[in-house]
């Protein structure tokens, strides 16, 4: 690769590249960053698309309150509480003795019903939009139904002449797999080796059949497009470039400012509003980046967090490849117990489309993770997988940053102690007890030694 003997004749002109490379935490806020109303235009989709994606949800909800009793109490509606986080944040800034600006929450997707991670809001919402296709081309159900009617024998005679299949390193497996059989469809997931044992088992336990791959999370994918191709009646959803999982996430940003209005938190120029989402691929947090920067514009900044090990979106943003380099490239393993961020090549789609809108991105070591995620329990009482941690050291990043970055866009002293800062918690509900005690344990550790 042309990029490593750069580097190797040290006549690189992308000063953070070896940082990278040395696995250190890196922040960059990004030079490229535009206004909203101009860089909204990038991405091919509209306010409408989000509002059909939405409404689509709603047409599913006696369904999924049918399939999935937990969702009840929702009414059906998959979404996740906005929880505030200020014994952790009065923690973490005495330690790093930041003076407390501003209020740190967390969006609490490890509580999401039906799979327990952010991926059950693009994940499903693409199985939804597919099977809500097949269904009015069959005639099972006419525009204006219930789609209750669903959740039957009938129906899923129906789907079972189709499958879908997918490529995962884990999370979006469970939220495909797990809706898809539940509407009957065959349904098939291509698990990267970094994928946990307890969610092939768990799929399995659905009647979803799992393929294992000993190499990464793009084999896997490039996998599951070859056995779609072949078969006319099977859906292959595309992690990377799926227009339909992005808009499914993009639907969290409208319920968020439903939720922030109920808390009474205003969110204007005044009053910003930051949104530290952790990225694998780029479709989770760019299609809620998309989503919140429709809803509050240029009062909403969105920073994305990945794993010193798994750097894929913040090197395609920042070398302007995109998907035509990943972090292999450069000699980074893409290792990282981050499940759902261990991804070494990004989406191009989300990095180009987005790349005007994003304001910064940053990376954090595993070991870092797991003291967040420990520390977290200790004054929250909330456990979330170690991905999920990545949101978090955000909004310190954000305070202590010196490149000019808040001077640049105006974030004085006054906006910034009327700022809220929302880490996005992407997962952790699910995690099988055993599991997050490991978890845990690990994290105390590092937390004692800090
Ligand atoms: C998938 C996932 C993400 C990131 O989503 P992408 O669409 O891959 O960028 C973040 N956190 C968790 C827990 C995930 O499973």
């Amino acid at each position: 690769m042309t990029l490593r003997k750069m580097i190797d004749n040290g006549c690189l002109s992308h000063p953070l590249i070896a940082e990278l490379i040395r696995l250190e935490p890196t922040t960059w806020f990004n030079p490229a960053l535009a206004p909203t109303a101009q860089a909204l235009g990038d991405v091919p989709l509209s306010v409408a698309d989000v509002d059909d994606a939405a409404s689509r949800l709603e047409r599913f909800a006696a369904f999924i309150q049918s399939a999935f009793p937990e969702t009840q109490v929702s009414d059906g509606i998959i979404e996740s509480p906005l929880l505030p986080l200020a014994q952790l944040q009065a923690a973490l800034c005495a330690e790093q003795q930041v003076p407390i600006q501003g209020r740190l929450w967390l969006k609490a997707d490890n509580l999401l019903p039906i799979s327990g991670s952010i991926k059950a809001r693009g994940g499903i919402y693409e199985v939804l939009k597919h099977a809500e296709d097949l269904a009015l081309a069959g005639g099972l159900i006419q525009p204006g139904d219930r789609y209750n009617t669903l959740d039957s024998d009938e129906a899923r005679a129906f789907f079972a002449q189709y499958s879908i299949a997918v490529g995962s390193t884990g999370n979006l497996g469970l939220s495909i797999g797990i809706m898809s059989a539940r509407l009957g469809f065959k349904a098939t997931v291509h698990m990267s080796a970094d994928a946990r044992q307890w969610k092939k088992d768990r799929l399995r336990a659905c009647g979803v059949e799992v393929v294992e791959y000993a190499s990464d999370y793009s084999v896997a994918v490039e996998q599951g497009r070859k056995q779609a191709e072949m078969d006319a009646n099977c859906h292959f959803v595309d992690d990377e470039n799926s227009l339909n999982l992005f808009l499914g996430y993009a639907v969290a940003a409208r319920r968020l400012a439903r939720q922030l209005d109920a808390a009474g938190i205003t969110v204007d120029q005044e009053h910003p509003l930051f949104v530290y989402l952790p990225c694998g691929v780029g479709g989770g947090p760019g299609g809620v980046a998309f989503g919140l920067k429709q809803v509050f514009g240029d009062a909403v900044h969105c920073v994305f967090a990945e794993p010193t090990h798994s750097p894929c979106m913040l090197l395609g943003v920042y070398t302007g490849l995109h998907d035509a380099i990943s972090v292999y490239d450069i000699g980074i393993d893409n290792h990282t117990a981050a499940d759902g961020l261990a991804v070494a090549r990004p989406s191009g789609f989300v990095g180009r489309a987005m790349q005007r809108l994003i304001d910064g991105y940053y990376t954090v070591t595993d070991e870092e993770l797991y003291r967040l995620l420990a520390l977290m329990e200790a004054t929250e009482g909330l456990k979330l997988e170690p991905s999920a941690l990545a949101g978090l050291p955000g909004f310190l990043r954000v305070l202590q940053e010196q490149q000019g970055y808040r001077l640049r866009l105006g974030l004085d002293e006054q906006r910034m102690a009327n700022a809220t800062h929302i880490m996005w918690g992407t997962g952790g509900s699910m995690v099988p007890d055993e599991e997050m005690d490991a978890y845990l344990s690990q994290g105390r550790k590092l937390v004692a030694a800090h």
